[in-house]
């Protein structure tokens, strides 16, 4: 393991895919792994991009990165896909691959997927941020699809949380309602070229201001893009350097790191947990439990006992 460890140090894109590889396998070599990682030598900027399927993360996270290799930075983009933990996020990373950064050597991007290990995904995706920190990345983007833990995950991998949206898909109120607005450090409301997008930035403001804010506490701002032709990508790169500059210059940044450590280990700790009572995401002794229990047979704390206990 030792010169693998050493090559996705320095860098090497191939070494970085085996440890994450491993990462995903959950691979009992990984703990070692993770332990000689050579420690950064500048941390990387994690971000965090989450949205509903087509409301443009792909072609966003493609016009993030020609802004930031434009600037000389190293990119790595982490897809990740929990709705379907086998083919993972596959089609994103891919997406954005095929489009215009696929013989880029600063550019890294790979989907994130677990084997079926229940936990396994939220436990991983900290891991191979690590991967990428070490690997000497200046920025990490990790962006997820659906709605819900996933999200508050990504949140709590990332030093800037972005939700983007888009008009005209009612993602407004879904936000609201999915409490995707309390974990959005920043809102964008891509296809701003679209007919309703002053309405959507109206309502997403309007629902900010009810909120509460402590007096020096963040507000996240509603930037407009058209992630097409890059329209308002500079103007996100910017709302994502303040949000950096506040977190440094109020004391946050400690304050998410513990959070973030916090989670990091609880994760791991579940994760562990289920590969230790062999809980998987599609698992038989759980469906024929659920038989039982559905042919009044068994009661579900019974049925779960079971599978503790046993
Ligand atoms: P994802 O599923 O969230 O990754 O969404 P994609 O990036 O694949 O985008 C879904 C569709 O929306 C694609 O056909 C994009 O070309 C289109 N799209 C993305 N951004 C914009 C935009 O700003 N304006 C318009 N009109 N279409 C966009």
């Amino acid at each position: 393991m030792e010169p693998l460890v050493a090559a996705a140090g320095r860098g090497d894109i191939r070494a970085v895919a085996r440890v994450i590889s491993l990462i995903e396998d959950t691979d009992p070599r990984v703990p070692d792994v993770m332990a000689s990682l050579p420690a950064p030598n500048k941390n990387p900027y994690v971000i965090g991009l989450t949205g509903s399927p087509g409301v443009g993360k792909s072609t966003a996270t493609s016009a993030l990165i020609a802004h930031w290799r434009s600037a000389g930075a190293r990119v790595a983009v982490l897809a990740v896909d929990p709705s379907s933990p086998f083919t993972g996020g596959a089609l994103l990373g891919d997406r954005v691959r095929m489009q215009t950064h696929a013989t880029d050597a600063g550019v890294y991007i790979r989907s994130m997927a677990t084997r079926g290990n229940l936990g396994g995904l939220a436990a991983a995706t900290p891991q191979a941020v690590h991967v990428l920190e070490s690997a000497g990345f200046d920025v990490v983007l990790v962006e997820t699809v659906g709605v819900g833990q996933a999200e508050v995950d990504v949140a709590a991998t990332a030093d800037t949380t972005v939700v983007l949206l888009a008009p005209g898909m009612g993602d407004g109120v879904q936000a609201a309602k999915a409490g995707v607005l309390e974990i959005a450090d920043i809102l964008v409301v891509n296809k701003a070229d679209r007919d309703g997008a002053d309405d959507t930035v109206r309502e997403l403001r309007r629902m900010i201001s009810t909120v509460a804010h402590e007096a020096g506490a963040w507000r996240p701002p509603v930037v407009r893009t058209v992630a097409t032709s890059e329209g308002g990508i500079a103007e996100l790169v910017e709302a994502i350097d303040k949000h950096k500059a506040w977190l440094s210059a109020s004391g946050e940044n400690e304050k998410r790191r513990m959070k973030r450590t916090a989670h990091e280990i609880r994760s791991l700790a579940l994760a562990m947990l289920a590969a230790k009572l062999g809980l998987r995401q599609s698992d038989a002794r759980i469906e024929a439990l659920a038989t039982a229990v559905v042919k009044g047979e068994l009661d579900v704390y019974s049925a779960a006992r079971q599978i503790v206990l046993t």
